[in-house]
């Protein structure tokens, strides 16, 4: 298994607050990396031959465009692409959307938009439609990305507002997943598609391996909303290098079997402890957080001998 895309948590600061973040990132002012240290995660990834692509994240990362500069003018000594996952509010001003694309239409590859009735509250949908089209014009694919409970603005709404523009990008949704923020929300409102008796739940981070990478340099094995909310945390760039952590993830077992078996050998496991776990999930993802939220499972799976050296 390659580790070709990596994650850097710009900032935890956003200029939105919205009701399901995975971390309400919005309501705190949180970390953001120095030069000093996105130099220690570049020059990582730089010596890491199997990345083939940095996304930049948040928080919202284009509130700190000299940062983004930063990843996008290093000197990597081999062609690595750029993303950018953004909520999109830098979109109002079209002449300055239009000069940041412009200056890095041969930078960065990809921009994924964050919206949906969530951030419509803070972010106006022209600044979505604006950055869409300008992408366009100057050959950057964009999608549109939206989480959505059973109630309220629904995808069928997002696609509406988005009106022609829709046609030059991807539109991609997916249930709200309940950790950080979205804990609040009322049970009921919760879209659950995936029931642990009827389908095999695998991890959807073996589709396009990811490492994340947040602005304590801790380093995590996936990119999901809920990967930080656990103790799958495998190293920090202040002390491992970014290929001996890669290392110690594809050789940890637990991630072995979350990669390659899914969570069944877990699910059979509390089944014959009568351990509880969730019946329906918004996402796989919401297992990982329930299993490694602390130690506890770990723990079961280290008295019961589930492998001899955990
Ligand atoms: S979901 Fe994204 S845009 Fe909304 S508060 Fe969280 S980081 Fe900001
Ligand atoms: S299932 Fe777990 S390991 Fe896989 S992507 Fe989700 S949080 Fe990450």
């Amino acid at each position: 298994m390659e580790f070709n895309d990596i994650a850097i948590l710009l900032t935890e600061n956003c200029n939105a607050r919205c009701k399901m973040c995975c971390d309400s990132r919005g309501l705190v002012k949180g970390k953001t990396l120095s030069i000093d240290e996105l130099d220690i995660i570049l020059h990582n990834i730089a010596l890491c031959d199997e990345i083939k692509v940095i996304g930049i994240t948040g928080g919202e990362p284009m509130l700190y465009p000299e940062l983004i500069k930063h990843i996008t003018d290093y000197d990597y000594r081999r062609k690595v692409s750029v993303t950018i996952k953004t909520n999109g509010f830098w979109g109002y001003d079209r002449s300055k959307a239009e000069n940041f694309i412009k200056e890095n239409r041969d930078k960065i590859s990809f921009i994924s938009l964050s919206y949906d009735g969530f951030h419509k509250e803070f972010i106006p949908v022209d600044s979505i439609k604006n950055i869409i089209e300008i992408s366009a014009q100057y050959g950057i694919n964009t999608d549109v990305v939206g989480c959505f409970l059973n109630d309220g603005i629904q995808p069928g709404d997002i696609l509406n507002e988005l009106g022609e523009s829709g046609y030059y990008t991807k539109f991609c949704y997916q249930p709200v997943i309940q950790t950080g923020a979205a804990k609040l929300f009322d049970e009921g409102k919760l879209v659950k598609l995936l029931d642990t008796e009827k389908i095999e739940i695998r991890c959807i981070g073996v589709v396009n391996p990811d490492i994340l990478i947040n602005p304590y340099l801790k380093v995590f094995p996936c990119c999901s909303q809920v990967i930080e909310n656990t103790i799958l945390e495998f190293g920090n760039l202040s002390e491992n290098t970014l290929s001996d952590i890669i290392n110690r993830i594809k050789h940890n077992k637990i991630m072995f079997t979350l990669f390659t078996e899914g969570f069944r050998p877990f699910i059979n496991f509390m089944k014959a402890r009568e351990i509880p776990y969730p019946q329906d999930l918004a996402s796989p993802c919401e297992l990982c957080a329930f299993l490694f939220e602390n130690d506890w499972f770990l723990k079961e799976l280290s008295e019961n001998g589930f492998y001899q050296n955990i």
